[in-house]
């Protein structure tokens, strides 16, 4: 299991938030969270890379 914390950017109000983040092995993973700012809902897809950084990728309905 790897945990860290991962600082994002709100798609919506562009505001940082830290989530904790907790994934296994090297499959992504999808969450939503709330922003804790403007408390609209934020996808984020959590990716591992080989050397087991967690990377966050942040999707929005306007789809980029
Ligand atoms: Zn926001």
């Amino acid at each position: 299991m790897i945990y860290n914390s991962i600082e994002i950017f709100c798609p919506y109000c562009g505001e940082v938030n830290t989530i904790d983040a907790e994934i296994s092995g090297n499959v992504s993973e999808q969450l939503i969270t709330d922003c804790e700012i403007c408390c609209r809902p934020v996808e984020i897809i959590l990716r591992v890379d080989a050397e087991g950084n967690i990377y966050a990728e942040v999707k929005n309905e306007e789809g980029f």
